[in-house]
């Protein structure tokens, strides 16, 4: 167990966020996390789990011990006739083995290409685009309790899946540290295309029976033109969930605005798209203080040089409340404030 005080946090968020963990363990393995379980100062002590940051926005410094998740190590774990199961360390990089998988032969994670973060944060918010969610594409997860120090398998049933959601946002926020996901991808593969920019995509190339890595490039490409480099802008991704509302909610909506953009669900309910909400209150391209709403995509808020969490939050304060103001939807923040 390797413990460092006073560290820095700004470059291990995406947002480049400024704030200073008073202690931080890096957790290489499950016997890590145990020894910080018998540690008898970090024992009892308040925990923040830390994976790659791209889903957080620090407003504070952190008292609670930063446990810094750094299990690698990627395998195949198991080939069956409907499916090649691998199993990935908690630390491992999303992207990298969205990338080795394919190479490997074994496609299904190509529509989640270039989501940043890590393996193990994948099933926390069940990280999902271009159609396809984490909940498709799971076996199981090796967790570790933060009280017991017991480890514990969790199945897709147990993680209770929802959109940008799982148990570890609700019953185990901050209980257990998930150190190992196994990952279904499943046989004979079919490509997932029914995006309308993945559509677009194909129309224009004319390839009529596209690979995995034709999806993968072509979810890259786009990736890239729509959203901007955490490397270059600070920013979390999307800060808003998408609302569902009710059909009869909707209706009222499009009564005022007939071309709000929304998608029907299977369950009747309908998704509308928080960016095209945030669009018509006129926020894309404004600033409060140092946060910005990203000028190509009003649904990312970016850090346009200096910013602290609080202008963050400020910035989505006010973001919210116009959107309320102005349709009567509360809008949720995707990223965890911390
Ligand atoms: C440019 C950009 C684009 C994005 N696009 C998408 C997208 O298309 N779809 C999507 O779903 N998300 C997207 N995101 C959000 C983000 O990439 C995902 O939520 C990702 O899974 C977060 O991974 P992380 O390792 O950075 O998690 P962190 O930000 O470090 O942590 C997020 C949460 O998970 C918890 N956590 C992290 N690791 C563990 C662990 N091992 N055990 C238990 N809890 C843990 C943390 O405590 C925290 O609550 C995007 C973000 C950015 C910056």
């Amino acid at each position: 167990m390797q413990s460092e005080t006073g560290v820095n946090l700004r470059p291990y968020n995406t947002f480049a966020l400024p704030a200073v963990a008073q202690t931080m363990i890096r957790v290489a393995g499950e016997a890590d996390v145990r020894a910080v379980v018998d540690h008898p100062a970090y024992g009892r002590a308040p925990k923040f789990i830390l994976g790659g940051g791209s889903n957080v926005v620090l407003t504070q410094d952190v008292q609670a011990v930063v446990l810094k998740v750094e299990v690698r190590g990627r395998r195949l774990c198991e080939e069956r006739p409907d499916a090649f199961v691998v199993e990935c360390g908690a630390g491992e990089t999303w992207h990298d083995v969205v990338a080795w998988t394919l190479e490997q032969g074994w496609p299904g994670l190509e529509n989640l290409a270039l989501i940043p973060g890590t393996v193990g944060a994948a099933p926390v918010q069940n990280i999902g685009a271009y159609g396809v969610e984490l909940q498709e594409r799971f076996e199981s997860l090796d967790a570790v309790d933060l009280v017991t120090g017991r480890k514990v398998t969790l199945t897709r049933a147990m993680c209770r899946f929802g959109y940008r959601d799982s148990i570890f946002k609700h019953e185990l926020a901050g209980k257990s540290v998930i150190t190992r996901v196994r990952l279904r991808l499943p046989r004979p593969w079919q490509p997932v295309l029914g995006y309308v920019e993945l559509e677009r995509r194909q129309a224009e190339s004319g390839v009529v029976s596209p690979d995995a890595k034709q999806v993968f490039d072509w979810v890259c490409a786009i990736r890239r033109t729509k959203l901007p480099d955490p490397a270059v802008v600070g920013n979390a991704g999307s800060f808003f969930k998408n609302p569902v509302v009710s059909e009869a909610q909707c209706r009222d909506i499009i009564g005022r605005d007939p071309e709000v953009v929304h998608y029907l669900l299977p369950d009747g309910r309908i998704k509308l798209a928080a960016a095209w909400l945030i669009d018509a209150c006129g926020w894309k391209g404004k600033s409060v203080g140092r946060a910005g709403v990203y000028e190509k995509q009003a649904l990312v808020l970016v850090n346009r040089g200096g910013a602290s969490g609080a202008e963050v939050v400020t910035l989505a304060r006010a973001i919210q409340e116009s959107v309320y103001g102005r349709f009567g939807i509360r809008l949720e923040p995707e990223p965890v404030v911390v």
